[in-house]
């Protein structure tokens, strides 16, 4: 008793101590009352004003991006061999991407339609869908932790295209998605054009970000890390739109059914694949095998139907092209 007596005693005189060393430099700073009414950006966002030129990129021709290695029964070689040897995929993802891969609140294990996928890949590969070591990362993110070998492959709303092409290799297309605008409601922004004028707000690292500049100068851009930033700025009003694929946008209006809306249509169509480290060609042609077996048995329709069903009723799951 004696003790806490002391240690409350001693506490109230540091107090005092410390506000009388701020009474004394506050009664020398102006009389200024600061109110802040704008909250602020997210860490590391960049406002890019309109109509500031685009360096030209030429995008490089690789014939069909979305065509990819055949599967090979019984597919082996050195680095399934590694994974194996390891006993976990190395899977690199968005922990925050609500309806693909998000913390579930419950149970908080990573869930949604790109977790799922991996998880056929795990199960493939390694006989349990549970035998996986998620990395989290942001869009920008994604070629380095492939090129730097950080994790096995990335699931993460990828687009397939020529130019990324040269730097990582891609499964075949597991879900086509398109780009198009969240608004707020009653905004009178209901397409693309309505956007010249107005902020928009893009992840940095993406297709999403260099189609709208490239589609829509007029507009003030506003990037940022994750889209999950992107949903917080819209709506702390520091944006009026956010643009990116449809199913990824789906996710968001979800958090905010009240006071956002997808509108416009598609502005291009996005091929999603599995990122995989470039000339890792077994790995390729076995996450290949994985998607075929997922397509046939129904698991990519029961997935879709789990997590996109917001998107309408699943479509045919995409058809793969081969390259071999
Ligand atoms: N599909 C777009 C891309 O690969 C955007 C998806 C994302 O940022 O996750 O760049």
């Amino acid at each position: 008793m004696n003790t806490t007596r002391a240690i409350l005693a001693a506490t109230l005189a540091a107090v005092a101590f410390v506000s009388g060393c701020a009474n004394d430099s506050l009664s020398s700073a102006p009389t200024k009352t600061v109110r802040y009414n704008e909250p602020p950006l997210p860490a590391k966002a960049i406002p890019v004003l309109p109509n500031t030129p685009i360096t030209p990129q030429v995008e490089p021709q690789c014939g069909d991006p979305t065509a990819s290695l055949r599967p090979r029964s019984g597919a082996s070689g050195p680095n399934i061999d590694d994974i194996r040897a390891r006993g976990r995929l190395l899977v690199g993802l968005d922990t925050g991407s609500n309806l693909f891969s998000f913390r579930d609140p419950i149970s908080g294990s990573v869930v949604g339609f790109d977790a799922d996928i991996a998880r056929e890949i795990a199960r493939d590969l390694l006989g349990s869908p549970d035998l996986i070591e998620y990395r989290s990362l942001g869009s920008a993110e994604r070629e380095d932790a492939l090129q730097n070998h950080t994790v096995d492959l990335i699931a993460k709303t990828m687009t397939i295209t020529c130019e990324r092409r040269q730097r990582v290799s891609f499964s075949t297309v597991y879900l086509r998605a398109y780009q198009r605008v969240l608004a707020v409601k009653n905004s009178g922004i209901n397409s693309l054009n309505d956007l010249a004028g107005r902020r928009v707000c893009v992840v940095r690292g993406t297709t999403s970000l260099d189609r709208i500049r490239h589609e829509q100068p007029g507009a003030t851009v506003v990037s940022v890390p994750t889209w999950a930033d992107c949903l917080v700025v819209l709506q702390q009003r520091q944006v009026d739109a956010v643009s990116t694929d449809d199913a990824i946008l789906a996710g968001l209006a979800a958090q905010d059914p009240y006071y956002t809306q997808l509108v416009g249509g598609g502005i291009s169509v996005e091929p999603y694949g599995i990122g995989i480290p470039k000339g890792d060609d077994d790995l390729v042609r076995f996450v290949n095998g994985t998607l075929e077996r997922i397509r046939a048995d129904g698991t990519w329709t029961k997935i879709y139907r789990q997590w996109l069903s917001v998107l309408g009723p699943p479509p045919e799951p995409p058809n793969p092209t081969y390259l071999d």
